[in-house]
């Protein structure tokens, strides 16, 4: 495997040494964690008081917007005033557009990150250009020339550089020539790259952000396996962008960063949410936290992976077994074991409402369970007509309990003789993301084709914690198409609705069941334009039932349009209280007064049929 040393053992991967003021960077040290500030650059006061807030919740480092020159000499201002408070840790500069500002940047804090897809370039037009060898040669040297003047001025100032790719700002010159696709996220990198090993300056981290997790999952893996081709070894900045906030937010960002972080890839993680900034660094550092220690997990199986390929998604073959595996979207089981008996209420409370005409049970909401283990508990449902329930999987024929570790070859043929068998898989290693991998590779590779479930084991009190380690647990299978359904057991006291909720999200954030609206939503930094927390609840709110839709809230028309990527519809901040509401990427409401902008989101979305009450 390419991307990383072993599908069996945890490794962080080996990175040369980044030097970021009096903090460094890459696999010799922790893994850091950072946030951006969501200030006006230009104020002083304002700033350096969030910074310190940043700082003092644990971050290793905070970001700023600089947009012009202007917000860029201010940073020294902000770097002085933090000093003089006692605050020594180094800050970041976020440029886009504006080649000057970095430059200027780059004399007063101790990393620029720029975005390859706008350092020299104009913003993309999404149409299709063609541009030969030589005009695509000509743009190479354009943005040479002037990369280089930032690298000379980084090298005299010791400042690090994050080549920072965004999904969603790639140049048309990329776009041209790779799509708007993982491997056009790497190629922009790697244009960049170059020119810093022929220019022989090595203080530079890499991101591949995706507010998609599959794509920056993939992006990231593709960047990794190039940069061994390329014989680079750049430390890895990871993040989801736009990842929301709430639920949606934490279970994209755990999915997205815990798939890298669980195969040892990335040196630093930005979890970008929809909250004010320092509620992002206990986020982190659980994340980080999460993955300690990894490196002394239990024994697990060799893999015969070469049927496996990480780098674009693929549903790997199941047989369908009633409506698990095969074509099916995965299944959710909502584990009730731990209750003496099942209720109408506990099934209520789940999203399910008996229908006295069809004499049963029906889904009211999208986000109900598909199944029901309820272990040996009493069963005292008036009716159980189109719900399902495993009852105990051991006493029954069709789901059958397998612990990761077991011998897969005594297994499969078990498995074979059954073909109507479904295996709910289960681990207790520390690494059981990777065990039950293993597993699920090893059964298939010798073509046992019975669906699976994955099962996963948590003692959470705190629903934050438990979304954290289930998507970065389960999320990542998923992102490699191998489970068939995803069973979260937890025996802390979290409601069965919301642990069921949270596995729904799992699935969403790796796109292989959409059971909900999908918010885009920007963290907000220095060029927020509203109240982004308080307008991305209300669209919430009024949208939320539009299950499948997505809907991007950004707060700068400068990097929104792009950023929010897929969405289907968006909600951008053009200028000071105005809004412009875009259907896909095309503008089709323009300057509105902000008052006004969520009706009329509304009515939008109502023209185009895709409104429901
Ligand atoms: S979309 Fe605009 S406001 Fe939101 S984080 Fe990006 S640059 Fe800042």
């Amino acid at each position: 495997m390419e991307f990383f040393e072993s599908l069996s053992q945890y490794k962080r991967r080996k990175t040369n040494d980044v030097c970021i003021g009096n903090l460094m960077m890459g696999s010799n040290f922790p893994i850091r964690v950072q946030s951006m500030t969501t200030t006006n650059t230009l104020d002083t006061e304002d700033s350096a008081a969030q910074c310190k807030r940043i700082f003092d919740a644990g971050a290793d480092l905070v970001r700023l917007t600089a947009q012009g020159v202007r917000e860029a000499e201010n940073l020294a201002n902000i770097r002085h005033l933090l000093l003089q408070q006692g605050y020594n840790k180094p800050l970041v500069a976020d440029i886009h557009f504006n080649p000057n500002a970095a430059d200027v940047a780059a004399l007063h804090v101790e990393k620029v990150r720029i975005n390859p897809g706008n350092f020299i370039d104009k913003r993309a037009s999404f149409i299709d250009i063609n541009l030969n060898d030589e005009e695509y040669a000509e743009e190479l040297a354009r943005l040479r020339e002037k990369f280089v003047t930032l690298i000379n001025i980084c090298k005299n100032n010791n400042t690090a550089i994050r080549i920072g790719v965004n999904h969603g700002s790639l140049s048309d010159r990329i776009m041209s020539r790779y799509g708007d696709t993982p491997e056009g996220m790497v190629e922009s990198a790697i244009e960049f790259l170059r020119i810093c090993v022929e220019e022989g300056f090595f203080n530079v981290v890499l991101s591949m952000k995706s507010s998609n997790v599959r794509v920056m999952v993939h992006a990231y893996r593709q960047l990794v396996r190039r940069m061994k081709q390329e014989k680079m070894q750049f430390p890895l900045h990871l993040g989801v962008t736009e990842a929301g906030e709430g639920e949606g937010g934490r279970v994209k960002s755990a999915v997205g960063i815990g798939a890298l972080l669980a195969d040892g890839i990335g040196d630093t993680i930005r979890v970008s949410l929809t909250e004010e900034p320092e509620a992002e660094i206990p986020v982190a550092k659980a994340l980080v936290g999460y993955f300690n220690n990894r490196q002394n997990h239990g024994k697990i199986a060799q893999v015969d992976a070469s049927f496996y390929n990480p780098y674009s998604y693929l549903k790997i073959e199941s047989r369908a077994v009633a409506n698990i595996g095969g074509d099916n979207p995965p299944v959710v089981v909502c584990d009730l074991s731990a209750q003496e008996s099942i209720t109408n209420d506990i099934i209520s409370n789940l999203g399910y409402q008996l229908t006295e005409k069809e004499n049963g049970w029906e889904k009211v909401i999208d986000t109900a369970p598909d199944y029901l283990f309820v272990g040996k508990a009493d069963i005292s449902l008036s009716t159980k007509t189109g719900l399902y329930i495993i009852d105990n999987p051991h006493n029954t024929p069709l789901f059958v309990w397998l612990d990761a570790a077991d011998n897969m070859d005594t297994i499969a043929s078990n498995l074979s003789q059954n073909p109507q068998a479904i295996a709910i898989i289960r681990t207790s290693n520390i690494n059981g993301l990777a065990e039950q991998r293993a597993a699920i590779l090893n059964l298939r590779s010798k073509k046992v084709f019975n669906p699976i479930i994955i099962q996963r084991q948590y003692s959470e009190n705190d629903v934050s914690l438990l979304q954290l380690k289930s998507a970065a647990d389960c999320g990542p299978l998923f992102i490699d198409g191998l489970p068939d359904g995803i069973m979260i057991s937890n025996d802390g006291g979290i409601g069965s609705a919301q642990v069921v909720s949270t596995a729904f999200s799992i699935l969403q954030a790796a796109r292989v069941r959409i059971s909900k609206t999908e918010f885009i939503s920007c963290p907000g930094c220095g060029r927020t334009l509203f109240n982004l927390q308080q307008t991305a609840a209300l669209i919430r709110e009024r949208t939320k039932h539009l299950t499948g839709l997505k809907i991007g809230i950004m707060g700068c028309i400068v990097n929104g349009p792009g950023e929010m990527a897929d969405a289907d519809y968006g909600y951008v901040g053009a200028g000071p209280k105005k809004v412009t509401l875009y259907k896909g990427k095309i503008a089709v409401k323009k300057n509105i007064p902000q008052e006004e902008a969520l009706e009329e989101l509304i009515s939008l979305i109502k023209e185009n049929g895709d409104w429901k009450e």
